[in-house]
């Protein structure tokens, strides 16, 4: 799929506001540069922290936020994600309010300028709203996550009601009645609700939903969401597969992995990430490494900088380990993840279960072992393994010979081989989705639409 640049100009310039982290970066990038394609001009207006690099995108325009970020926030990843966002919406709202004005008094001012008609804001960012309306700028929210998980996260203060919180620990594997197949580990602890809460806020209050999902995925979902929001929502997803791949990475990819992958046969390489932000134990991570060396399959596994909790950029694999990656192993620390799942040689994934990663693997039809840790993750892969059946949970803690079971469960069973067959089957309705007459092509056309008339 790929869209051709529309030669007829929107005349309507839309400024879009990422959060800065890289599962929220990711699909807003492939956003604006699809909307970019489709004749509108952009401006992206980014924090200080986790910058992306404006030269990968010519032909958009960049604001860097005066947010001071930068030098409170050298760690990347932070070591507490809920403090550091808080501290975000805290240093990013007066720079925000200051680029905004400065944007649409420059705009109001220039004759050749197009004149800014919306607002994209990743409702991360919980004070956007209440900024752009006090400038009368409509806006609309990009939701990275799944429409499954915002759903339940808009019923949180019914479950609440019906006595689901706090969490029972004794109950943990019980079902949640209301929403199959959760368990009720699945569920945000009570003490994500109050950031879920003004997020959520965020989201009702705009003026539209644009999600990072399809129809053919998430049918019931969506339809229950278009009946109880006063506003319209437009699932165009997988919206990254509009476009050919873009630089949307916040760190250097290592282009190494795909001539490693070149050299594997088709199917056999399980690719292992646990995105940009979780990080596991050491003891952990030396049972993924033997869990990877004991079930002989090659693998290619991002050990990226904070993986390991409380380490710095290095990390120790045990010994003799060398040996083993040097056969049939390739560690690095970024991969192009998207172009890593549609290489023909990669046959799994080991994922967090992060929504960018879940739809990368979707769209590729690869399927999936799900380690989930936090946030949505644990509904994302219960979703995976139970509802759409495309991959396997671990759910039993992390030793190696479970791991070693899991893995050689995806890539060389005959329940892996069930689990590809449908994942494929899901990607090509993800390929189907995105074309003339379709589902997600025609929630583009719509939202194309809406932005014009607002
Ligand atoms: N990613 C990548 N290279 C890596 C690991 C991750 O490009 O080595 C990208 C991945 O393709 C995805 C994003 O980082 O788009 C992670 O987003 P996700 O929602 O899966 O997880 P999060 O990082 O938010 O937990």
């Amino acid at each position: 799929m790929e869209i051709v640049k529309q030669q007829n100009k929107m005349n309507c310039r839309l400024l879009m506001f990422p959060a800065p982290f890289q599962g929220h970066v990711t699909p807003m990038m492939h956003l604006a540069n699809l909307l970019y394609y489709k004749g509108f001009s952009i401006t992206v207006i980014q924090s200080t922290y986790n910058p992306i690099n404006p030269t990968n995108f010519p032909s958009l325009t960049f604001h860097s936020l005066d947010d001071g970020l930068c030098e409170a926030y050298s760690k990347c990843p932070p070591p507490d994600s809920f403090k550091a966002i808080a501290d975000m919406n805290s240093a990013c709202k007066e720079p925000f309010r200051d680029c905004i004005s400065l944007i649409l008094k420059d705009a109001a001012a220039a004759t050749d300028q197009d004149p800014v008609t919306c607002l994209i804001a990743d409702p991360m960012f919980t004070f956007a709203g209440v900024v752009a309306d006090s400038f009368n700028l409509p806006r609309i929210a990009l939701r990275t996550g799944g429409m499954s998980s915002y759903v339940v996260y808009l019923s949180l203060s019914s479950l609440h009601e019906k006595g689901y919180f706090p969490l029972d620990e004794t109950k943990l594997d019980d079902p949640v009645l209301e929403f199959p197949p959760l368990k009720i580990k699945d569920l945000p602890p009570e003490t994500h609700h109050h950031l879920l809460t003004n997020v959520l806020n965020e989201t009702n209050t705009s003026q539209g939903i644009i999600c990072n999902s399809f129809e053919e995925l998430e049918d019931a979902s969506i339809a229950r969401l278009q009946q109880t929001l006063p506003f319209p929502i437009f699932p165009i997803g997988p919206i990254h597969k509009y476009q050919p791949a873009s630089q949307v990475s916040i760190w250097t990819e290592d282009k190494t992995s795909i001539a490693w992958l070149n050299t594997k046969a088709p199917k056999s390489v399980l690719y292992v990430s646990f995105g940009s932000v979780a990080a596991i134990s050491e003891a952990d991570f030396l049972e993924v490494a033997w869990g990877l060396a004991d079930s002989e399959q090659p693998f290619l596994w991002v050990v990226r900088t904070g993986l390991i909790q409380g380490s710095d950029n290095s990390y120790t694999l045990p010994e003799g380990y060398k040996d083993i990656v040097s056969k049939r192993g390739y560690i690095v620390r970024w991969a192009p993840q998207a172009e890593v799942l549609s290489h023909p040689a990669v046959g799994g994934f080991w994922t967090h279960s992060g929504w960018n990663s879940t739809m990368e693997s979707i769209s590729e039809g690869v399927p999936m072992l799900c380690l989930p840790f936090f946030g949505d993750q644990s509904m994302n892969a219960r979703y995976v393994s139970e509802e759409w059946k495309i991959g396997l949970q671990l759910e039993k803690g992390m030793k190696r010979e479970d791991i070693t079971k899991a893995i050689r469960k995806l890539m060389v069973e005959e329940d892996g081989e069930e689990m590809r067959n449908r994942v494929t089957a899901l990607k090509e309705k993800a390929d189907l989705c995105l074309t003339e007459g379709h589902s997600s092509y025609k929630y583009l056309d719509e939202l194309i639409s809406y932005l014009l008339a607002l």
